[in-house]
């Protein structure tokens, strides 16, 4: 018999349905395995243990008294899932990662958590990050690294590495994590398991604490296509709380087994096939593409000519972004404060000593890219290039319904190998950060392994508000290949 804790999400509300358990027997076994191997992985900065115990508790008493009165049962009634610490929950310190935020816990919840816990979930508990989401390892999480369930000497990826990581190392069925430049779909290869980054605008940013306003979305990690997607149709809408959250109907989402996928046009671009990726990676993206094709896809070549700009697009416009958004952090409203005679010099040392060396490097690239001297040349400019970005994808998904492409140029690598060089970390982005530049929905999921045993992930990015579409092209993959059922040992 399978434990609980290898329970897919989907399959653990089923068995929660059928009465092969109650939600206590289920969170008790996560938090079990957790205990164990937790040491090892790091994938928590705060675990919420009693409380998990007592919202599954008061889960199996709400099933049992809807049962009696044959009510509805809420979706995912019982379903443990663990929380990136920069989503907040109402109660529960929230990090960010950083020392700043150490001893702060908010008052609110997450838009896209409260939908979530509406329909039932438990909490594990808030997962590891880099600081404010800034970066691709976690290394920049004030607190420690999160070691890859696969190899514990590599990075998770970042910056939902905790996310990842608990998933894969089965502490949770699923977990909420943040992109804004790739953060949940880089891990998610990174960890061998699935991932979607939603459009932007699908899913509240309420209560995600803002890096990159203009990026950041709120997605899901879990073990397969159709665990991400049942999180993901209930945590999308609009929200009056969120002015960019977009007033769309969510569809239904459909996933029926199929796996005749004609008449869908897949575009493979060129531009993500460089010089410096990782050949194992190229190849298992490619044999990838090779069964869409041989489950009835059409497979055609595009260009997205401006990708070659996204990093230093990005990397101009996200740390304007944050360092206006970061600004907030003075001492006074927020979290740490060191006390000195001054007010100018208090909020001079509060954020000197809560703020990581990562965090002062993008406030003070964002801080000069605004500057009035240099606004023009350098914010001004990455937006026009990045209307460009969006256009690229424009044009071709008039020709394709979706894109297909590497994830990240290499599978995990080594911790500290890339701490010392900002830019060679700012590199692994390349693939991921043109989705967020244009604000389209990416699918992550695992197409293979290279010869050291690590997942290689891939990517199926499509045109605006059709996540719908991507899940059913990467369920039919999933279907018919086996790669996101393998597992770490321990
Ligand atoms: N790695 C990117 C960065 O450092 C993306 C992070 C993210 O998506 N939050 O900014």
């Amino acid at each position: 018999m399978t434990e609980l804790t290898d329970l897919t999400a989907a399959g653990a509300v089923e068995a929660l349905n059928t009465g092969k358990c109650s939600s206590l027997e289920l969170t008790s076994s996560l938090l079990k395995r957790t205990d164990d191997l937790e040491p090892s992985i790091k994938a928590y900065i705060t675990r919420t243990p009693e409380l998990a115990l007592q919202q599954a508790k008061s889960s199996d008493e709400k099933r049992a008294s809807l049962r009696k009165t044959n009510s509805p049962i809420p979706r995912l009634l019982g379903l443990p899932i663990a929380v990136k610490d920069v989503l907040t929950v109402s109660g529960i310190r929230c990090t960010c990662g950083s020392k700043i935020l150490e001893n702060y816990t908010p008052v609110y919840t997450a838009t896209c958590v409260q939908k979530l816990q509406d329909a039932g979930v438990v909490i594990l508990g808030k997962t590891n990050t880099d600081e404010f989401a800034m970066g691709s390892s976690t290394e920049n999480s004030a607190y420690f690294t999160t070691r890859n369930p696969w190899d514990h000497e590599r990075v998770p990826g970042g910056s939902s590495g905790g996310s990842a990581a608990a998933v894969a190392a089965h502490f949770a069925p699923a977990a909420l994590g943040t992109d804004t430049g790739g953060s949940v779909r880089q891990p998610a290869s990174f960890c061998g398991v699935t991932g979607i980054k939603p459009t932007y605008g699908r899913v509240s940013r309420y209560g995600l604490i803002a890096y990159g306003s203009s990026l950041d979305s709120a997605g899901v990690l879990a073990r397969n296509v159709e665990d991400t997607a049942l999180l993901f149709e209930i945590m999308a809408g609009y929200d009056i709380k969120d002015a960019t959250s977009m007033e769309l109907p969510v569809p239904t989402i459909q996933l029926d087994g199929k796996t005749d996928l004609r008449g869908l046009r897949i575009g493979v671009p060129r531009e993500y096939f460089i010089k410096g990726i990782q050949p194992e990676v190229e190849k298992a993206v490619r044999t990838a593409i090779a069964r869409f094709a041989e489950m009835g896809a059409e497979i055609k070549e595009v260009s997205l000519p401006h990708t070659e700009y996204a990093l230093p697009v990005y990397y101009l416009i996200a740390p304007a972004e944050a360092s206006a958004n970061l600004a907030r952090y003075d001492g006074v409203r927020f979290g740490l404060r060191v006390n000195t005679e001054s007010n100018i010099e208090m909020f001079k040392k509060s954020r000197g000593a809560g703020f990581g060396s990562e965090v002062k490097r993008r406030i003070m690239l964002g801080t000069y890219a605004l500057s009035a001297g240099y606004y023009d040349a350098y914010y001004g400019q990455a937006q026009k290039v990045r209307t460009l970005i969006k256009q690229d994808f424009d044009s071709v998904f008039t020709s394709v319904d979706m894109i297909a492409a590497p994830i990240a140029p290499t599978t995990a690598f080594k911790r500290g190998a890339h701490t010392e060089d900002p830019l060679a970390m700012y590199l692994e982005d390349v693939f991921t950060l043109p989705a967020n530049l244009a604000g389209v929905p990416g699918l992550a999921f695992c197409c293979g392994f290279d010869n050291q045993g690590l997942p290689i992930g891939m990517q199926l990015m499509g045109a605006h508000y059709k996540e719908d579409a991507l899940f059913k092209a990467g369920h039919a993959y999933q279907q018919v290949t086996d790669w996101h059922t393998r597992r770490p040992r321990g």
